[in-house]
């Protein structure tokens, strides 16, 4: 979704760090093998996600929706140096493209595949984490959530993608519409709930940031 017009939004990624040649790669390798492309973190998100990651330089980071794993390595790049990225998809079919890019940018030996759903993955891990990234299914969001948030710390960071779902969340609902819904309680929620401190940034399609108190 474009909220910016074009001219700005270029404007933006002219004036912001350049996307790393991997990243183009996969992103042509994806739009060539994979279905749903468009899912995929672009230039701009993708390095907001590694400036996030650099500036919490977490030792362990926690990702929900792998896809091909662009925003995993992003999010690699603010690693500790002996840090952990784990990432879980419930699609098998994506692990080797993932593993493929995960072991040419450097990070493979930090980065641990989970293949599943991650609603009985999280709540296995024995790992508190410093960063969580929220990017699978919308519908699924708030558990996701609530079993992500069990694995932290107070300062803490939990970041949801695509909470403005195209602009979807502030037009007339549609009851048909299941996601929009999910996304509209989801957001409320996050903006009252008192274990959280919130801002959603227009990033995109909308991400979220949510520090735990
Ligand atoms: N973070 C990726 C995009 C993720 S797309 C990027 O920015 O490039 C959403 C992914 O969530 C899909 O690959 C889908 O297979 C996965 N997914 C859907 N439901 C899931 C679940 N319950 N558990 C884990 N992954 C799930
Ligand atoms: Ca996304």
């Amino acid at each position: 979704m474009h909220f910016l017009s074009k001219a700005l939004e270029n404007y933006i990624k002219e004036h912001s760090a350049n996307e790393p040649d991997l990243l183009q790669e996969l992103t042509r390798e994806t739009h060539l093998k994979v279905i749903q492309p468009r899912m995929i973190t672009g230039h701009f998100q993708g390095r907001v996600l590694s400036m996030l990651s650099k500036l919490i330089h977490p030792k362990n980071i926690l990702e929900i929706g792998t896809y091909t794993g662009y925003s995993a390595i992003c999010l690699s790049e603010g690693l500790q140096k002996n840090g952990v990225l784990h990432t879980i998809d419930i699609n098998e079919e994506l692990s080797s493209i993932q593993r493929k890019y995960f072991d040419k940018s450097g990070y493979g030996n930090q980065i641990i595949q989970h293949t599943g759903d991650a609603i009985a993955i999280v709540p296995k891990l024995d790992v508190v984490f410093d960063l969580i990234f929220i990017d699978a299914e919308k519908i699924s969001y708030d558990t996701y959530f609530e079993v992500a948030i069990q694995k932290t710390r107070p300062g803490s960071i939990i970041l949801s993608d695509n909470v403005l779902w195209s602009g979807k969340v502030v037009e007339p609902l549609d009851p048909k519409d299941k996601a929009t819904k999910v996304l509209l309680d989801y957001n409320k929620k996050l903006k009252e709930d008192a274990r959280i401190e919130t801002v959603l940034l227009p990033i995109r399609d909308g991400l979220t940031l949510c520090r735990v108190l």
